[in-house]
C-alpha cells in the first residue's frame, strides 16, 4: 500500500465547508478501496489567519507544503483581506505556492455531465482541458513590469521559451493520455494565442509549433484568443487540450466552465515536474459561505486529479482506481439529479451532496 502526505489548505469563505467534504470522500474512498493511505495534515492559511495574525501563509506552513506529496486547497482569500498597496492577501498564498513550487501549469478540465442541463443552444459534447500558463504571461507584470504614471500606465508581458516548452510539452502529454476529441476521437493540442497582433504571442507560437513538431503522434492546431471564445460557444467539441498563456487561460477556463454547469463544478490543478496544488477553480463566495449551501463538487473533483496526479507519479494503480471512484461517483450523483446544490437548480445543501457521493461510491466499490 502506497502512503501520501497531503497538506490540506481549507482556507476561507466556503473553503472549510468544501474541504471538509473533500477530504471526507478521500478518507472514505482511500479507505474503503484498502490500496492507498492518505496522511491528511491540516493547515490554517489565508485571509482569515492574516486578518487575526498578519501572515497570511506562515514558514510552517510553507515547509508542510513543500513535504508534503500533494496539496488539497479550499479557496483563499476574503474581498476586505487586502494590503494597504490595495492587493489582496490571497496573492501570499497562491502566487507564493505557485511561483516557489514552480507550478507552471494550470490544468482545468471541461467537461459536459450527462444529465445536468447546457447553457449552449446545441448542448455538443463537450470534454476538453485547458492547460493555462500559470507564471508568466502578462500576469508576470505584477513583479516589476508595471508602470503607472499620471498619463499613462503599461504592464510589460513576459514568454520565455523555457516556461513556453514546459507547459506546451505538459499538454501534449496529457492529450496523449487521452482518448482525443469528442467529435472524431482525434487528439489534438490547441495553441491559443494572439500571434496576429502581438510578437510576443507569436514567440509562444513558435516555440509551440517546435513542440509540436517533436509529438507526431497528436495533431496540433492554432485558435486566435477571440475566436476562441466563439468556438467555446458554437462547437466545443473540436478541443481535446488547449494551451495558453497566463491571462488569456485565464479567462477561457471560466468561460468554460460556465458552458458546463458553472463554477460549482470547475476543478483545477496547478502542477509543476515536483509538486501539485489541487482546488476548485472558483474563489471563496463569501457571500454564501456559513450557509450549508456551497457545491462541494468542485473541490471532490479536484481531490480525485491529486489522485490521479499521484498514480501517475508513483505508477500507482490503487490511486488510479480510487479517482476513477471519485469522478464515476460524482457523475452518478448528477445524473440521477435529485441531490444538487442551489447553483445547479437542487435544493440540497453541501453536506448532503457529500453523503450523496459517498454513497454513490460505496456501490461502485
Ligand atoms: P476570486 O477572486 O477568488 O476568483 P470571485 O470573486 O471570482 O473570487 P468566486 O468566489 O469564485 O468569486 O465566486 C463567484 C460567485 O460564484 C459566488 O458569489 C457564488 O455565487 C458562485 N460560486 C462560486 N463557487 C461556488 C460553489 N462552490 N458553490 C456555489 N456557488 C459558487
Ligand atoms: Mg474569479
Amino acid at each position: 500500500m502506497t502512503e501520501y502526505r497531503i497538506a490540506v489548505l481549507p482556507g476561507d469563505g466556503i473553503g472549510p465547508e468544501i474541504t471538509e467534504v473533500a477530504t471526507r470522500v478521500l478518507r472514505h474512498v482511500t479507505t474503503r478501496h484498502g490500496g492507498v493511505a492518505l496522511h491528511l495534515t491540516a493547515h490554517d492559511a489565508g485571509a482569515g489567519r492574516w486578518q487575526r495574525e498578519g501572515v497570511a501563509l506562515t514558514d510552517e506552513t510553507y515547509d508542510g507544503c513543500v513535504r508534503a506529496d500533494a496539496i488539497l486547497m479550499g479557496a483563499i482569500g476574503l474581498p476586505e483581506a487586502r494590503h494597504p498597496d490595495g492587493r489582496e492577501v490571497n496573492g501570499d498564498v497562491i502566487f507564493r505556492l505557485r511561483f516557489d513550487l514552480d507550478l507552471y501549469a494550470g490544468i482545468r478540465p471541461v467537461r459536459a455531465w450527462p444529465g445536468l442541463a447546457s447553457p449552449l443552444a446545441a448542448a455538443p459534447p463537450v470534454d476538453y482541458v485547458v492547460v493555462r500558463e500559470n507564471v508568466e504571461g502578462l500576469y508576470a507584470s505584477r513583479t516589476g513590469g508595471c508602470n503607472v504614471r499620471e498619463e499613462v500606465a503599461t504592464d510589460t508581458i513576459v514568454i520565455t521559451a523555457t516556461g513556453t516548452r514546459k507547459v506546451t510539452e505538459q499538454a501534449f502529454r496529457l492529450a496523449a493520455k487521452r482518448g482525443g476529441r469528442p467529435r472524431d476521437g482525434r487528439s489534438m493540442v490547441t495553441c491559443v494565442d494572439k500571434a496576429n497582433v502581438l510578437s510576443s504571442y507569436a514567440f509562444f507560437r513558435r516555440v509551440f509549433d517546435q513542440v509540436a513538431a517533436g509529438h507526431p503522434g497528436v495533431a496540433s492546431d492554432h485558435v486566435y484568443v477571440d475566436a476562441m471564445t466563439a468556438y467555446q460557444v458554437q462547437q466545443p467539441d473540436m478541443f481535446d487540450v488547449v494551451v495558453a498563456e497566463n491571462m488569456f487561460g485565464d479567462i477561457i477556463s471560466d468561460l468554460a466552465a460556465a458552458t458546463v454547469g458553472g463554477l460549482g463544478l470547475a476543478a483545477s490543478a496547478d502542477v509543476g515536474d515536483r509538486h501539485g496544488l489541487f482546488q476548485p477553480a472558483h474563489g471563496s463566495a463569501p457571500t454564501i459561505a456559513g450557509k450549508g449551501v456551497a457545491n462541494p463538487v468542485a473541490t471532490v473533483l479536484s481531490a480525485a486529479m491529486m489522485l490521479d496526479w499521484l498514480a501517475d507519479r508513483h505508477g500507482d494503480p490503487a490511486a488510479a482506481e480510487a479517482a476513477g471512484v471519485i469522478e464515476g461517483a460524482v457523475g452518478d450523483v448528477l445524473a440521477a439529479a435529485r441531490v444538487l446544490t442551489p447553483d445547479l437548480g437542487g435544493a440540497a445543501g453541501t453536506d448532503e451532496v457529500g453523503e450523496a457521493i459517498i454513497a454513490a461510491a460505496d456501490r461502485r466499490l
